[in-house]
């Protein structure tokens, strides 16, 4: 099931997998049969390939996953999706056991700074809050006063007295869109970025928009084309009635209310399977249809498989990180609803 829709409102495009009506019942049936033997739910990010969309028991973005892993009664948590995801299903609930099919694979963002890195540069900031972004490793968020996602980023850095120094990672993009709409000037900003995020280019934007002039416009906030996206808005460029800046849980309930005839979506192209899934009359487009995150289609469905079969790629948090980064989370939840933001 989905986060926000019912299986059952869903039609599924079949014609997106890869394997064959028939296998795809073989292996899904297979695939449940052991997440029931042993007592596990299986998650899946909106950017995994869409046979694990479909079989897992919920799909959504990472922090709503984290959530939901923290919430179930299941003993073990079979996480699809990358590395510093199943570190934060495993920092909110450090008595299951989260098994991550491929410990390979991991984020260029997430490794865009590391635990070292951040404690140089707080030192040369002293007094400054350290807001970090989910896409971040265990050691980062333990060095973290207070975590965000791409939705309720904004809200986290207002909650912050404004006469107090913010140290903000390591998205730069992200970092730009919140200093952006908050006004605020003393916001120091990580230069990391998602490759495949960045990847998503102005040119993109300009030619695709040329192509499909009377599209809707869905952009994830890590894109390297938010900035000129937004330029474009207000100039005039682009309807703003048109144009939302949403996170990939808001592009989900976005999609599944549109009635546009074609939306244009700018981020990770494996979330087009959970739109398409939910929308059937309207056509959704990528932005660039190249930017696929290698890390996120190392999971196989054989790799899931093995995994439910063997019980091995066991998620290890060392207790006093993982409890110093649950605080860094936990910050964030008491400020308001992350809702289903982030990646
Ligand atoms: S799409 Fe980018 S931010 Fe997301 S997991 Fe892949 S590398 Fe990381």
């Amino acid at each position: 099931m989905t986060a926000t829709v019912a299986a059952a409102d869903r039609t599924v495009p079949a014609d997106e997998r890869t394997m064959s009506a028939a296998e795809y019942e073989t292996w899904a049936a297979e695939v449940r049969r052991l997440a029931d033997e042993r007592g596990a739910v299986v998650l899946a990010h909106n950017y995994q390939v869409p046979e694990i969309q479909d079989v897992a028991h919920f799909t959504g973005d990472s922090l709503y996953l984290s959530r939901v892993a923290a919430e179930t009664d299941a003993r073990e948590i079979v996480f699809c999706g990358v590395h510093f995801m199943a570190e934060t299903a495993k920092i909110l609930s450090p008595d299951k056991t989260v098994l991550l099919p491929d410990h390979a694979a991991g984020c260029s963002l997430a490794d865009s700074i590391t635990a070292e890195q951040l404690r140089e540069w707080k030192a040369e900031h002293p007094g400054a809050v350290v807001v970090s972004y989910v896409n971040t490793t265990a050691a980062v968020k333990a060095e973290t006063d207070i975590c965000c996602t791409s939705s309720n980023a904004a809200d986290v850095v207002r909650s912050i007295p404004a006469d107090q120094g913010i140290l903000f990672l390591p998205d730069q993009f992200l970092g730009a869109h919140v200093k952006r709409v908050t006004g605020r000037s003393n916001i120091s900003i990580w230069a990391g970025e998602c490759h495949v995020h960045a990847g998503i280019s102005p040119a993109d934007v300009r030619s695709q928009i040329a192509a499909h002039p009377d599209a809707e416009i869905l952009v994830h906030p890590e894109c390297g084309c938010t900035t000129s996206v937004l330029d474009l808005v207000s100039h005039g460029d682009l309807p703003a009635d048109r144009t939302r800046v949403l996170s990939t849980g808001g592009m989900v309930t976005a999609a599944a209310a549109s009635t546009a005839g074609q939306v244009l979506v700018a981020t990770e192209i494996g979330i087009l399977h959970q739109l398409r899934s939910l929308n059937s009359t309207t056509e959704f487009i990528p932005m660039n249809a190249r930017a696929a995150c290698r890390y996120m289609k190392m999971i196989t469905p054989a790799k899931l498989l093995h995994t439910l079969r063997t019980g091995e790629g066991a998620i290890d948090v060392d207790p006093q990180t993982a409890a110093r980064a649950r605080r860094a989370v936990e910050a964030m939840i008491a400020i308001g609803e992350p809702g289903r933001g982030g990646e």
